[in-house]
């Protein structure tokens, strides 16, 4: 008989956390306490404090962990203190050669705060290999990578960076919120340090605010825990709960919401107004390949641009099924406008530069029936079409 370790999906559900073994219940107990009883003075607990360390954060903190094969993880109150607690690993007079379609939030971070504190950043197209060798300078520390990327769905090598970054000395960050450990697990491919916006496809269900960060290295983890007890943006116990029971379905959900969106990326391609698709999954992508070598799928976001900003405003005006919103990974399908959404951030001519145009929109796959969403698509379509065909009925 094989002994094979139970596939990432048994061990979503079967893991440390199974059940509470004081108790026997099968769900983390929430402990609410900030501070924990000592029992001596010269010796505390393991728990003394709940920034510094609380039993319910500790075990999402586990599991993330172990999903990513890392060696600990580390839970914040959103994404963005996630992201923003790992650059304070960087110091005064360090540099960041960061992927240029970046999360509109991590733009931010990077070119109005760290810039104040004297750290140094480039923009590159983290797709080509020799941008990224133009952009190293003595002074690089950290390789940020966003893959496949957002909104564009760009996808890098984080095994070629990764191997890069070492080279130099420096530390490869992987966002992997798209994927979730579920499609890519950066650690495995060289990356030291994995973010994610827990928000959104680990969670699931558009109702928490989290972030997490995964390392493998010891020293690197010590680093990274002096920082998130120092800076405090730590996530509170009902958001670990809850982070927690959408880790549970993340394979069925993500299996699902990929499912759809490489249904609607099909559909897309072939409709008249759109004149792109940017999916990994399709076979025109240009990094198909690369995509298929280092992820497990596509993931279920995608983008596309239509005709005009004319006619994108009346498709959302018109289509039924998916909120439209910011955010993405949902059960529900999420449609949003990068320029206005996510990218607002961004000068419009930085952001038009970086091909985020004011005609595209990224959707993310929920969990509906495809066709119907198909069918809500083709109906929107149809009728932001009508006026022009019909001589102006507007
Ligand atoms: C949403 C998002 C973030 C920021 O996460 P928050 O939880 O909103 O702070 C970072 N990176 C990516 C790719 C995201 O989609």
């Amino acid at each position: 008989m094989s002994d094979r370790p139970f596939s990432f999906e048994t061990r979503l559900l079967h893991n440390n956390q199974k059940f509470d073994p004081v108790t026997g219940g099968v769900s983390v107990p929430l402990q609410h306490a900030s501070t924990f009883h000592q029992t001596s003075s010269g010796e505390f607990g393991k728990y003394d404090y709940s920034r510094s360390l609380n039993p319910t954060r500790e075990a999402l903190e586990e599991i993330i962990a172990e999903m990513e094969s890392g060696t600990r993880g580390f839970a914040f109150s959103s994404g963005m203190a996630a992201i923003s607690t790992a650059f304070l690993l960087l110091s005064q007079g360090d540099h960041v050669v960061i992927s240029e379609d970046v999360y509109g939030g991590t733009y931010r971070m990077v070119t109005e705060v760290l810039n104040r504190f004297g750290i140094e950043h480039t923009f590159t197209d983290m797709t080509d290999l020799n941008a990224i060798k133009q952009a190293i300078r003595p002074n690089t520390r950290v390789f940020y990578i966003e893959t496949p990327s957002n909104p564009l769905l760009k996808v890098t090598d984080i095994r070629a960076v990764s191997t890069l970054a070492k080279q130099h000395g420096a530390y490869t960050f992987v966002d992997n919120t798209f994927m979730t450990p579920y499609l890519q697990k950066p650690l495995l491919l060289g990356a030291d340090v994995v973010l994610h916006s827990a928000t959104k496809f680990l969670s699931g269900h558009s109702d928490t605010l989290a972030g997490l960060a995964v390392v493998k290295n010891k020293k690197l983890a010590e680093k990274l825990y002096f920082l998130q007890n120092s800076f405090g943006a730590v996530l509170g116990v009902q958001d670990c709960w809850l982070v927690m029971r959408g880790i549970k379905t993340l394979s069925v959900r993500l299996r699902q919401s990929q499912l759809n969106a490489a249904r609607l990326a099909d559909y897309l391609s072939g409709h008249p107004s759109v004149i792109a698709v940017h999916y990994p999954g399709l076979k025109s992508h240009p990094q198909y390949d690369l995509q298929n070598q280092q992820a497990e799928g596509a993931g279920a976001v995608l983008s596309f641009e239509l005709e005009s900003e004319q006619l994108l405003k009346d498709f959302i005006q018109h289509v039924k099924i998916p909120v439209f919103a910011v955010s993405l990974g949902a059960v529900e399908s999420i449609l949003s406008y990068p320029a206005k959404m996510s990218h607002a951030a961004m000068p419009s001519a930085e952001r038009e530069s970086r091909g985020i145009s004011s005609c595209l929109l990224r959707l993310s796959a929920g969990l509906e029936d495809p066709e119907d969403l198909i069918q809500d698509f083709a109906a929107a379509f149809d009728y932001a079409l009508l006026p022009v065909q019909q001589g102006g009925l507007k």
